[in-house]
């Protein structure tokens, strides 16, 4: 009586071709002969990342992150669209960390860390504004007061 050779495919394998949330169950299923199931149970155990389709790409750099969150007004001001502090200050929350806006901002804008709080400029009386011009630190504020004529 011939036996009929079932070639088995190991977990190891399958786990091979899991390589990230881009793989679809169904893709490895089918490129090694077995069940959807066993592909999605290989992937449970080995807490893979669950396969989503078109996946949102994450944001490479925080700076990426604070350029898709501030609009430009035509007035010179600007929005925040990200999140907000419960009492309206604009937060950037990115990759699980959270900050004001303002301090990413102004580190994106002036290419430095503000030293002590960030105000707004005199100039600028709109409530939560981001624009970067419209941020200073104390070190600046200090400056603008030693300079300025009595
Ligand atoms: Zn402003």
């Amino acid at each position: 009586m011939a036996t009929v050779k079932v070639p088995v495919v190991t977990d190891q394998e399958i786990a091979r071709h899991l390589t990230s949330a881009e793989v679809s169950n169904r893709s490895v299923a089918q490129k090694l002969g077995v069940s959807w199931s066993r592909v999605d149970e290989v992937r449970q155990r080995l807490q893979l990342a669950t396969y989503r389709r078109g996946r949102r790409v994450p944001e490479q750099s925080w700076e990426e992150a604070v350029r898709k969150r501030l609009k430009e007004r035509d007035d010179g001001h600007a929005e925040w669209t990200g999140s907000r502090h419960p009492l309206g200050t604009p937060l950037l929350s990115w990759q699980g960390r959270s900050e004001t806006a303002y301090r990413a901002v102004f580190r994106l804008h002036y290419g430095r860390v503000p030293v002590g709080n960030i105000r707004h400029v005199p100039d600028c009386d709109v409530e939560h504004c981001v624009a970067g011009e419209h941020l200073e630190d104390r070190a600046m504020r200090d400056a603008r007061r030693a300079g300025g004529a009595r």
